[in-house]
């Protein structure tokens, strides 16, 4: 099935929505995407992205980017910029509805003081080790604090004067007054405001306490009339705080949060806080290394935009959690390069070919069709010359049976050009094959059997004297197990970064007009694979990346088994 013919997949959230709006209880859907802006977006990001963006535009609602900024210790106006980009990248808008968490600080102080007023709300001297430690455990009640019991007046004075600056950070937190024994860990008296003497990227130094994130996302969700609030299943255990926030603040709305599961991919981490090691003690790149689960990543490395909302669609939403297999999203950008990506011949890794029997100054232009996939595409033109460089696993000297590309003696077409028959072999001191001399047949003109005569082998070349040098970058998994995050005990996921993740093939040769193309349009190199040009490349500097192989890895091997 196309892209194109696949339906929109229902989900329990859709059907939750289509029973709100035939009851009357929403007549109008608000969801919204609530990043924190302390990393890049990750593809996980991405499924949330399309899901919230999708509901809204399939129910000609909105769909609100909003950043929960709430630890300025974290958050970087570099991440804010770099979500919106991706956003955008990945085809959704936001419209006017941008906003912040911060932009609510005044609004939940206010609230916080609401609830000493009321009693619900206290300050705790105890130092963060004896919070944890009075908490209690899953099978054990926690412990009252020896402040639970102060006076609203006193709870004040208190408040104010760590909204003040007159404590370090630390020294002092404010509660919510609700269960210690409560079964749910999180309604055991959470922290609702703590002292962190940090600017914030948008307040500034306007504020010194600065509430906590469980503390604001659900009053954010309500300030902002969400009507369906989605997160992802480890939320489901704070939903009894959101509601009990929801019920004892008088907010002007009362959003419902309904939990999806989270998307786990094969072969890579997908937790922003093990993203950031990678970056910060340099296994990569940076944010946006080719080989990182990240938007921007997989931007760099040439998946479509399309190919990710394409992927999001098709794995669908479940309240279950589970691993996707990476190559699934591998063949869904496939599928979208096939249709959409230029042809051209790039040799990576040249062997030499000589047509001894072709003038040495003749260059000849055949027409290459630009995509086999879209009679539109049209056709660009390829220059043939006496010199030109094969792949060098199309040559064998002692082929196995069965092996169609050039040997001794053998003749193969080369795309759009000649036949050509492989007659001698040159070595070079070491023994290694330095260059094939071959004849080509002049009847052969544009790839055309002379005279009925097949073969079997049709080789990519790029001309020796008028190809481009170009530097290619094969990316694999970036770790060697399917698992990186099942760690032992004593393991880090960290040493199981793949030494094969990149590899990189600096004497590489392309087509002259692959100079032209345009950062990261998708191209399809004959036999190797989709590729996009990198950023790297300056001037003469060509730099490309390898997106994804032609054909599935694994059923390649599947098919070459032996019958
Ligand atoms: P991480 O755990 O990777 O650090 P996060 O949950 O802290 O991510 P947020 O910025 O809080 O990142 O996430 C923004 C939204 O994206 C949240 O609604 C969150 O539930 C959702 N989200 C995060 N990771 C995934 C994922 N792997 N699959 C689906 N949705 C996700
Ligand atoms: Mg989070």
């Amino acid at each position: 099935m196309s892209v194109e013919e696949t339906p929109k997949s229902s989900n329990f959230i859709r059907d939750i929505i289509d029973a709100d709006l035939a009851s009357g209880k929403h007549s109008e859907i608000v969801t919204r995407f609530p990043p924190e802006p302390n990393g890049y977006l990750h593809v996980g990001h991405a499924k949330s992205i399309c899901l919230n963006f999708g509901l809204a535009r399939d129910y000609n609602g909105r769909c609100h980017l909003r950043f929960d900024d709430t630890n300025p210790t974290k958050e970087e106006q570099e991440y804010i910029d770099a979500i919106k980009e991706d956003v955008k990248w990945l085809g959704f808008d936001w419209g006017k509805h941008e906003y912040y968490a911060s932009n609510y600080f005044e609004q939940l102080f206010d609230w916080a003081i609401l609830l000493i007023n009321e009693g619900k709300a206290y300050v705790d001297d105890q130092t963060a080790d004896e919070i944890r430690s009075n908490r209690g455990t899953l099978t054990e009640p926690g412990k009252n604090s020896p402040c639970r019991n102060r006076s609203v007046e006193e709870n004040l004075d208190l408040f104010m004067r760590m909204k003040n600056g007159e404590f370090k950070n630390g020294e002092r937190v404010l509660r919510a007054k609700i269960d210690m024994t409560a079964p749910n860990m999180n309604m055991r008296d959470p922290v609702l405001y703590r002292i962190l003497h940090a600017e914030h990227p948008r307040t500034g130094a306007k504020w010194c306490i600065y509430p906590m994130y469980d503390f604001t996302h659900g009053q954010s969700d309500a300030i902002e009339h969400i009507s369906h609030s989605i997160c992802t299943l480890e939320f489901q255990d704070h939903r009894p705080l959101y509601d009990w926030f929801i019920e004892n603040i008088p907010v002007p709305a009362k959003p419902h949060q309904y939990e999806f599961a989270r998307l786990n991919l094969t072969y890579t981490v997908m937790s922003k806080r093990k993203l950031l090691r990678l970056v910060q003690e340099k296994k990569v790149s940076g944010w946006n290394d080719p080989r990182m689960p990240t938007i921007s990543g997989m931007r760099r490395r040439g998946y479509p935009a399309s190919a990710l909302r394409e992927f999001c669609d098709r794995i669908g939403v479940a309240k279950a959690n589970s691993t996707v297999e990476f190559a699934l999203l591998e063949n869904c950008v496939r599928d979208e390069l096939n249709r959409n990506a230029l042809r051209f011949m790039a040799v990576l890794r040249p062997l030499k070919l000589v047509i001894t029997n072709y003038p040495a100054d003749h260059v000849e232009v055949f027409d290459a069709d630009n995509n086999p996939e879209d009679p539109t595409a049209g056709t660009r033109k390829v220059a043939f010359t006496r010199e030109l460089y094969i792949e060098s696993e199309d040559f064998m000297e002692n082929p196995p049976k069965k092996y169609f590309r050039l040997s001794p003696g053998a003749e193969v077409r080369l795309k759009h050009a000649y036949y050509v028959t492989c007659r001698n072999v040159v070595k070079d001191a070491a023994g290694n094959v330095s260059e094939i001399h071959c004849e080509y047949d002049p009847e052969s003109r544009g790839g055309a059997s002379p005279d009925g005569r097949r073969v079997k082998g049709t080789l990519h070349w790029v001309s020796a004297s008028l190809g481009r040098k170009a530097e290619i970058r094969i990316y694999n998994h970036l770790f060697n197990q399917e698992n990186p995050d099942k760690v032992e005990e004593g393991e880090d996921f960290i040493d199981r970064i793949s030494p094969d993740s990149l590899e990189v093939l600096s004497d590489s040769v392309v087509e002259p007009a692959l100079a032209d193309a345009a950062l990261g349009a998708p191209l399809q190199f004959l036999r190797m694979g989709y590729f996009c040009k990198d950023p790297d490349s300056t001037g003469d500097n060509l730099v490309f990346n390898r997106t994804v192989s032609l054909k599935d890895g694994w059923a390649k091997v599947q098919k070459n088994q032996p019958d």
